[in-house]
């Protein structure tokens, strides 16, 4: 194995500044923009990694005391007494769960999971909102032992593993030395206190799972995708601690008929020729429940109606509501009636002996099928 101190060609006692001149002397050497010989770029890395190690002083002393194994670190070498620590390699080799200062506090109650609960509602009580009932299972803090978990009239004691601090320590060595390892008691799993006397509720858990009726306030303009938190339903905390929150996910049924566009509804109506022709009112089914449309006389195949404020109200602020749009499709009878074919035959030899332009004598239907013009 090449040697750290040969490789940059100083002695092992060389200082700092000896070591750094070395190795830029032989960087500036070696680089690979520079130095375009084979193995130049070889002999650059290995200048580098040899500076990486005796240039930073922890590394030297570990290389200088293991040689290149004192650098990598792994976890099952033979037990070489006590060498001192170093708190990098304890963290390579404990998954950086080193310092006890860093880690998170555990102890003392902690607030429950938040809940999510799906709920699928109609298209028209997205619309106009909805008191719905729900049964949501959830955590809830015993009442016989007010989720101390202890038997009531008894206490939890401190923890006998770990007296009461929640975690333990415990002496682990290593090649680098013993280092001092803290985890979560096993005991007590770092809450530092044992139940001797479980309350009988809850079996000592402090908690219980309960099937919860709740009622939701769906309000008016919700869509698919929006999510209702109810405060303080989701699962209580530990030991006493408050309880997380519900999330209400909602899903929108689609309407077989009613087409949701942000705040607009669309629909189609179908109206005969007779009706785009002459105008009429017919009813059409709007999330308000039947309402009058005026079919104007002369409507065009595919023209869009409007009928102003029935569309979505908006969510938060439910006056303001979108508009229903009703796209006009007209039918073309493919059948005619005797009568029917007689009279439409006349009224098409008049239209083209009179022509359209000149439609100021006409009467009955005719009047009414030319006189947009004049009125
Ligand atoms: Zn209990
Ligand atoms: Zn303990």
């Amino acid at each position: 194995m090449a040697d750290f101190y040969n490789q940059l060609g100083v002695s092992r006692d060389a200082d700092a500044d000896t070591l750094k001149r070395a190795y830029r002397r032989l960087a500036r050497q070696y680089h690979p923009d520079i130095n375009k010989e084979t193995g130049a770029e070889e002999r650059f890395k290995e200048i580098s990694r040899a500076y990486e190690v005796l240039g930073d002083p922890e590394k030297r002393a570990r290389y200088d005391q293991f040689g290149e194994a004192g650098l990598g670190g792994s976890a099952g070498m033979p037990d070489m007494g006590d060498m001192g620590g170093f708190a990098d390699i304890f963290e390579t080799f404990f998954g950086g769960a080193a310092g006890a200062g860093s880690r998170k506090q555990r102890r003392g109650p902690q607030q429950g999971d938040d809940l999510r609960y799906d709920l699928t509602i109609d298209f028209n009580q997205a619309v106009f909102g909805e008191e719905k009932e729900i049964k949501i299972p959830h955590l809830e803090t015993c009442d016989g032992c007010r989720g101390s978990g202890a038997k009531p009239g008894s206490g939890p004691t401190n923890c006998s593993t770990c007296g009461g601090a929640g975690q333990v320590r415990r002496a682990t060595r290593t090649p680098f030395g013993s280092f001092t390892q803290v985890s979560d008691c096993p005991s007590c799993g770092g809450a530092g206190q044992m139940i001797s006397d479980p309350c009988p509720k809850c079996g000592g858990q402090g908690v219980k799972q309960v099937r919860k009726k709740l009622r939701i306030n769906i309000p008016p303009g919700v869509d698919t995708g929006t999510r209702l938190r109810v405060s303080g339903e989701g699962n209580a905390g530990d030991r006493g601690g408050p309880s997380g929150d519900l999330y209400v996910f909602l899903k929108v049924k689609s309407h077989p008929r009613l087409k949701r566009e942000g705040l607009n509804i669309h629909s189609e109506v179908n109206v005969s020729y007779l009706q785009a022709i002459l105008g009429d009112i017919i009813e059409v089914d709007t999330v308000d429940g039947p309402t009058r449309l005026e079919i104007p006389s002369g409507t065009q195949p595919s023209e869009v109606l409007i009928l102003d404020n029935k569309g979505i109200p908006k969510l938060g602020n439910p006056v303001a509501r979108g508009n229903h749009c009703i796209a006009v499709k007209i039918k073309i009878p493919s059948r005619l009636s005797e009568e029917e074919k007689t009279l439409l035959e006349k009224l098409a030899s008049h239209y083209s002996a009179k022509g359209p332009q000149n439609h100021h004598h006409k009467s009955g239907l005719f009047n009414r099928l030319f006189n947009m013009k004049d009125t």
